[in-house]
């Protein structure tokens, strides 16, 4: 039987650092758990406008069809910044997003114990947190038509439009209560259907869904403007949250951020089934090339490394190496062991980017 394929487009900045610990932490799963995947590895961002003059070439677009999943690192650079937009590093990320088609982007926030003082909450709310936002990623405002900055009259008028069809909300759906059935089977869904006609549809259609196809899932639905209130207030009350575009963007980014650092923070974006029945699928973490520390062994690679344990559980269907993984990070931060990111006592010693990588790698040693 051949392996599973992995495609590694590292991109710029920290994404090679990082990437280089998630390479360790695929080498312990091939040698210690006979877990072995094919990797392919290929440039996107910088990196590919560097060497092929656009930040992202079919042939790569080829590869990334093709692979059992993609990771990615980051893309991004002050030395691109002055590029046509069509050629900037991040361009690649989003044309990889919409070849693709990966149309549900999942956000976890949780709170490993040992970093729940480093919330903005109190820790008897945030501690044991373990949600997960299911945001819809390919339509919604940030693409519906009509869209840009018309003249209208004597001043100018910016548009942008709210679009979404029954198919576009039944996919996202379907992702969400799929997950929740992992998961403690519940699924907020969040709009404005009382102020937003492309809302009303939503909750008809995730309704009509959950009835014929999800019944034995719990589902609730919340006004955004509520979501985000409850978010800070209980977010405990959540298991999974299904929301659109826009307001996935900034719920995400709010229960992300509930549970401490970005160097903690990984993602998933699902398309449709293969073949295989697993769904096309890209992991990445959620920070950035974060350039003012690359090259310096700073990075935390934290959130790449859980960014693959989702890949274990969601397109290698390793749940159970998945839980492996992300328990040896915790572990690990159990231990005091820390990059400079996770660091609040200036008088702290952090351990570099690597040094983080071999702690988890000896955690995974440990946990056997
Ligand atoms: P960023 O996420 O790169 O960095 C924000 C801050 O967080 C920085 O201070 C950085 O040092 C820190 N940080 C980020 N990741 C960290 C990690 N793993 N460990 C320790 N500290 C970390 O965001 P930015 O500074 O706004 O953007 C920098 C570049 O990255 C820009 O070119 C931007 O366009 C790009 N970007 C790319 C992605 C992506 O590839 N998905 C996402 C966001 C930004």
């Amino acid at each position: 039987m051949t392996n599973p394929s992995l495609l590694i487009l590292a991109g710029d900045g920290i994404g090679p650092e990082v990437m280089a610990e998630v390479r360790k932490v695929i080498g312990w799963f091939g040698d210690r758990r006979a877990l072995r995947f094919d990797v392919g590895e290929d440039l996107i961002g910088g990196a590919s406008y560097d060497a092929h003059g656009t930040p992202l070439t079919d042939a790569v677009i080829a590869k990334a069809q093709s692979a059992d999943a993609v990771l990615l690192g980051a893309v991004g650079g002050p030395q691109y910044d002055t590029l046509d937009f069509s050629l900037k590093p991040e361009r690649g990320l989003l044309r990889i997003r919409k070849d693709m088609d990966l149309f549900a982007n999942l956000r976890p926030a949780q709170c490993f114990d040992a970093l729940a003082d480093f919330s903005s909450l109190k820790r008897d709310v945030i501690s044991g947190l373990d949600i997960m936002i299911v945001r819809e990623l390919t339509s919604g405002s940030y693409f519906g038509e009509p869209r840009g900055i018309f003249r209208e009259g004597n001043e100018r008028v910016g548009i942008n439009t709210q679009r979404y069809t029954e198919s576009e909300i039944a996919r996202v759906a379907r992702a969400a209560f799929g997950l929740a059935r992992q998961r403690k089977g519940k699924v907020c869904s969040m709009e404005k259907a009382n102020v937003m006609e492309s809302g009303v549809l939503w909750r008809e259609v995730v309704s009509e869904i959950h009835a014929a196809e999800y019944a034995d899932v719990a589902l609730s639905h919340m006004y955004a403007d509520n979501g985000a209130m409850q978010l800070v207030r209980a977010p405990r009350q959540f298991d999974v949250i299904l929301t659109d575009n826009l307001f996935g963007d900034l719920l995400s980014d709010c229960a992300a951020m509930l549970t401490g650092s970005l160097g903690m923070l990984p993602s998933a974006s699902l398309g449709a089934p293969m073949e295989n029945g697993r769904p096309k699928a890209l992991y990445e973490p959620v920070h950035g090339s974060a350039p003012d520390i690359a090259g310096q062994g700073r990075a935390n690679p934290s959130a790449c490394i859980l960014s693959f344990a989702m890949a274990l559980r969601y397109s290698f269907g390793q749940g159970a190496e998945a839980d492996r993984l992300e328990a040896a990070v915790g572990a690990v931060l159990a231990q005091g062991i820390r990059t400079a990111d996770l660091l609040s006592a200036p008088d702290a010693t952090p351990v570099s980017t690597a040094g983080m990588g071999d702690a988890v790698i000896a955690a995974l040693e440990a946990g056997l």
